[in-house]
């Protein structure tokens, strides 16, 4: 893998959020209280504003203090789960990941998601595209295959029933809408591909 320019990658992660604030607001508001929007870009625009002493540790470090970070600023229930996700990653990670590596610590982020937020794939949160996510990646796909895997998988949570979080106090009135944790986590995880795989 190419060496990780974070600096880029924090940039382009906050500017993709910031550019669809709105609409991860708008899945919110359906069968949430409208607030993912807001509590994303704030997390991001936190991170950014830190960016070059993000940057400048060595990668699990950084993570770390990214995930840290946006446990202080997104807030909501995607706060913690997001900033669990990134001080996992960090924690599991090596300085100058390889696929393999960058996979199975992905994996063990994706376990402490699932373990803090008390739920599990097929729940139509966040989860229902990281783990595809991780599949894809487990399975030698092509950034550009992840990312459209990313998307497939925050395309299926439409027809879901949520069994956590806010939405799933609607029941079966969830069904028919994206889950907006699953949203930004696919918009991440396509900014992500793109920006490493422009710098290999
Ligand atoms: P809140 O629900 O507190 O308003 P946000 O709107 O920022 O927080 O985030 C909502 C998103 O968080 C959901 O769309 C879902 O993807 C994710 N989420 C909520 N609860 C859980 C959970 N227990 N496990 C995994 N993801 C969750
Ligand atoms: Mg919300």
């Amino acid at each position: 893998m190419a060496a990780l320019n974070l600096a880029r990658l924090i940039a382009a992660a906050a500017d993709t959020i910031a550019a669809h604030a709105e609409e991860l607001t708008a899945l919110d508001q359906a069968i949430g209280d409208g607030d993912h929007g807001l509590n994303m870009k704030r997390g991001f625009e936190a991170v950014r504003s830190e960016a070059e002493a993000f940057a400048a540790k060595p990668l699990p470090e950084a993570l770390k203090a990214i995930g840290t970070k946006l446990v202080m600023t997104v807030g909501g229930a995607s706060g913690p789960l997001f900033g669990t996700l990134f001080m996992a990653l960090g924690k599991e990670i090596s300085a100058e990941p390889d696929r393999a590596n960058l996979t199975a610590a992905f994996g063990k982020a994706i376990e402490a998601v699932a373990a803090r937020g008390k739920s599990q794939v097929g729940q139509k949160t966040m989860l229902d595209v990281l783990q595809p996510v991780h599949d894809a990646l487990t399975e030698g796909k092509t950034g550009a295959e992840v990312a459209d895997a990313a998307d497939a998988a925050a395309e299926a949570t439409v027809p879901m029933k949520a069994l956590r979080g806010r939405a799933s106090f609607l029941g079966d009135r969830s069904i028919g809408h994206m889950d907006a944790g699953a949203r930004s986590t696919a918009l991440l995880v396509r900014t992500v591909a793109q920006t490493v795989g422009e710098s290999a």
